[in-house]
């Protein structure tokens, strides 16, 4: 890296500049070699990205005492990785407001900007039982991703010096261009033909991979399914989704989405479970306890009180799922009442029904006060 110019000179400041001495004097330079006030000079281009090169590395605390001490030859090599600083795309609206601190954060690893520098996010629907939603399980799945390629680490290249920055596009993998619309610039970007919008072209691709950098590889991940888990639930497992294209990336996440197979009878409301129970009149009128079986494994005691109704509801608490997020205790059973209605009846019991007719007196003579009350009831509430 020798014949490059001090980052000091480049910026015209001394050696002690204070950071607010830097960035008045990158301000001042940035907007002598913006690409929009120099149009079409590459001399202005060049010098444009020295001085940004200059400033990310003073401005960063870490980066400048490293520098200080070992100039451009710093051991552990370039901080930009092999195809050296490739300039960042900052607008004058950037150096007049107040974003483009930012930007040079980002370059650092400590912003999270560097969308393009990461794999894509993969997405995968996983069934679980009523059950296993009720409890809480821990799975595991095997999933076919694009991995780091083992055979090359990752670079595409099958021997170690085979890798070259595109002189298209310069390394950045992208090419812009100003399109003037009447009064305005746009910037119009485009992936660079070239290098396929890799910013490096290989000569000898790795075999395995191909030059991808990145294989399929099937690989086996384990999670946890929190207890009352519902459908539609994301788990994000950080890291475990698509290799990154360039080497020094990270990996996307890998989002699972939960889906609860229904159950035989209940219906979920949240923690809450709702069910219909069909009973019989002579249930309602006299009462009585019904035993279900349930999946928390001791079975739900149903009381229904004598002079119950249809269409009523018994509310059991904590007997539902377990809260989610943060949440303590369970939800609660919620038991609709349905009067269940005989199908064929024995003589026997038609005999008996026809006796309780004549008792409670059902017949037309009551019929208008029986309406009436009815009426009246149904008012009042
Ligand atoms: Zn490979
Ligand atoms: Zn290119």
């Amino acid at each position: 890296m020798s014949g490059k110019r001090d980052y000091y000179e480049v910026l015209g400041v001394d050696r002690k500049a204070s950071d607010a001495e830097l960035k008045k004097a990158f301000r001042s330079m940035a907007r002598k070699y913006h690409p929009d006030k120099n149009p079409d000079d590459p001399e202005a281009e060049a010098r444009f990205k020295e001085v940004q090169e200059a400033y990310a590395i003073l401005s960063n605390p870490d980066e400048r005492r490293k520098y200080d001490m070992f100039g451009h030859d710093r051991p552990g090599g370039s901080p930009w990785g092999a195809g050296g600083f490739q300039g960042v795309n900052i607008s004058f609206d950037d150096i007049f407001g107040g974003g483009f601190d930012s930007i040079f954060s980002s370059l650092f690893g400590g912003g999270s900007r560097q969308r393009s520098n990461r794999g894509a996010d993969l997405l995968v629907r996983h069934l679980v039982s009523f059950e296993d939603a009720f409890t809480g399980v821990d799975e595991e799945l095997e999933i076919d991703v694009l991995n780091r390629c083992s055979g090359c680490e990752g670079s595409g290249s099958a021997t170690a010096d085979g890798v070259r920055v595109c002189p298209t596009c310069d390394g950045r993998g992208r090419l812009t261009r100003i399109e003037r619309i009447g009064p305005f610039h746009q910037q119009v970007t485009q992936d660079c033909r070239a290098c396929g919008g890799d910013g490096r072209i290989i000569q000898n691709p790795c075999k395995t991979c191909r030059g991808e950098g990145r294989a399929e590889q099937s690989k086996k991940v384990r999670f946890s399914v929190p207890a009352g888990v519902d459908s539609g639930t994301r788990l994000r497992l950080s890291g475990h989704g698509e290799a990154p294209r360039s080497e020094n990336g990270r990996p996307g996440n890998l989002y699972i989405e939960i889906e609860v197979q229904s159950h035989e009878w209940f219906e979920r409301d949240g923690p809450d479970l709702l069910m219909a129970l069909p009973v019989s009149y002579v249930d309602l009128v006299l009462g009585n306890t019904i035993e279900i079986p349930h999946i928390d494994g001791s079975p739900l005691k149903v009381r229904i009180k004598a002079g119950s109704k249809p269409g009523e509801t018994i509310t059991i608490l904590d007997r539902g799922l377990p809260m989610t997020r943060g949440g303590r205790g369970r939800g609660a059973v919620m038991v609709l009442l349905k009067l269940a209605m005989p199908g064929k009846v024995s003589r026997a019991t038609k005999k008996q029904l026809e006796q309780m007719r004549a008792e409670l007196g059902s017949g037309n003579a009551e019929v208008l006060d029986d309406i009436l009350d009815e009426a009246r009831d149904r008012r009042r509430s």
